[in-house]
């Protein structure tokens, strides 16, 4: 029999962090399984559910690039069949309508231990004579979740539950429904949740957010795959990051861990710089462009450009700051300025390269460099003495990809203009 997993989101928020590792378990599992994964939208809650939520559940599973084999169906569409079933199990005497009157059906909770071998947990045992009897259609007529989850995953022929922890005290209910419903019971794999660094529910505060707010600061959506896949599994060796071809191929429930994960904002920014660092100059370029100012460069520029920063910072937003210098007027560091750019010793010096660079008739990373080196050895220095205050008067810091790179992009005009600041 083939796997069949589903994601069941209510559209009652943002699709986030938590719901999104879930989806991805449920996904990987139907890959590795050569299954299908499932859609299904629990919106039955009608004042609580929209249709933003919704689309931004869907907009962010697209972006993640776990499209869904099936569905979405829509809980909210299928309200005949849960009253349906409700009635035929009134007729067979396991269910019973509200004594006073409204609409609520009750189920009759069977005062029997049911059991099931957790894939993640091990065996779960509990008592539902301890239970009370279960509402399955409530008064305003809508189904109750556990009673809609379970008509649902038994007529999508479900066969493995994979959900997060706190849905573990639902699961006795849902398996005292399928017996009565005379339907085998599916395969249960509850997930561990995700804690902050304070071992705190996740919050905003630890950088949680919601997928596609990840997507609009900058962070790749490989990364936030590989990222999400790491919160309670891992391949069982030291490596982190992974194709998402390597995951699906290594993925397993057996080695998901039963503890709660630690959501580690650093490691996603160090895994997105991982992907930053490979992705294409075109592409890489097209992603800083995003945010920074709409200027006029050409595509060697870009490209050029995109070759320098993607190894130098962790996500495109980042570029913001990091090269703003190429953007508008530089902000000079102060303690940078004062290190490198003050006393007349250095204006001086400043100053003798200025002439040479004005008469330089080829603008180009080379022949730059030759002009730097030979005028620091005419007067006896090192390089690197030169090459501090200028990368100061050019870009306002003392870090910067290649100083001669920095001048080519930057352009002749420029240079000699900023260079020009800090001369006698
Ligand atoms: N709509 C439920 C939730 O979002 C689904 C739980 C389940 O997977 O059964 O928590």
């Amino acid at each position: 029999m083939s796997t069949r997993v589903r994601f069941a989101p209510s559209p009652t928020g943002r699709l986030h962090t938590g719901g999104a590792r879930c989806a991805l378990f449920n996904y990987l599992y139907a890959r590795v399984t050569g299954g299908k994964f499932i859609l299904r939208i629990e919106d039955t809650d009608v004042k609580r559910s929209s249709k933003n939520y919704l689309g931004d559940i869907l907009d962010g599973l697209k972006w993640l690039g776990m499209e869904w084999d099936e569905g979405p169906y829509y809980q909210s569409e299928r309200l005949a069949e849960y009253s349906a079933v409700a009635q035929r199990l009134i007729e067979e005497g396991l269910a019973y309508r509200d004594p006073e009157g409204s609409a609520a059906v009750y189920f009759k909770m069977p005062k029997v231990r049911v059991s099931w071998e957790d894939l993640i947990h091990g065996e779960i045992s509990f008592d539902c004579s301890l239970l009370d009897d279960l509402v399955l259609i409530k008064s305003d007529g809508t189904p109750t979740y556990n009673f809609a989850c379970v008509v649902d995953d038994v007529g999508l022929g479900v066969t493995h539950v994979i959900r997060g922890d706190d849905h573990i005290s639902n699961t006795p209910k849902q398996i005292a429904l399928y017996r009565a419903l005379g339907k085998p019971q599916p395969k249960f794999a509850h997930i561990p949740l995700i804690l902050g660094p304070d071992k705190k529910r996740l919050s905003k505060r630890h950088g949680a957010k919601s997928v596609l707010e990840y997507r609009d600061e900058g962070i790749l959506s490989d990364a936030l795959f590989n990222f999400l896949a790491l919160l309670s599994w891992s391949p069982g060796d030291e490596r982190e990051f992974m194709s998402r071809g390597e995951i699906i191929k290594k993925f397993s429930l057996k080695k998901v861990k039963k503890t709660a994960a630690v959501f580690d904002y650093e490691k996603l920014l160090w895994l997105n710089q991982q992907y930053l660092k490979r992705l294409g100059d075109e592409e890489a370029a097209e992603g800083f462009k995003r945010f920074l100012p709409s200027v006029e460069r050409d595509s060697g520029f870009w490209l050029e450009f995109a070759r320098l920063y993607k190894v130098r910072v962790r996500k495109f937003s980042e570029i913001k700051e990091a090269a703003d210098f190429f953007f508008g007027d530089v902000k000079y560091d102060e303690s940078a300025v004062k290190e490198h750019l003050f006393g007349e010793d250095k204006k001086n010096l400043l100053g003798g390269l200025f002439r040479r660079l004005e008469s330089l008739q080829v603008w180009e990373i080379k022949e730059l460099e030759r002009v730097v080196r030979e005028y620091a050895e005419s007067g006896g220095r090192e390089a690197k003495e030169i090459i501090h205050p200028v990368r100061v008067a050019l870009t306002g810091r003392t870090a910067s990809p290649g100083l001669f790179e920095v001048m080519v992009l930057l352009g002749r005009q420029t240079v000699l203009e900023r260079l020009k600041r800090w001369v006698l």
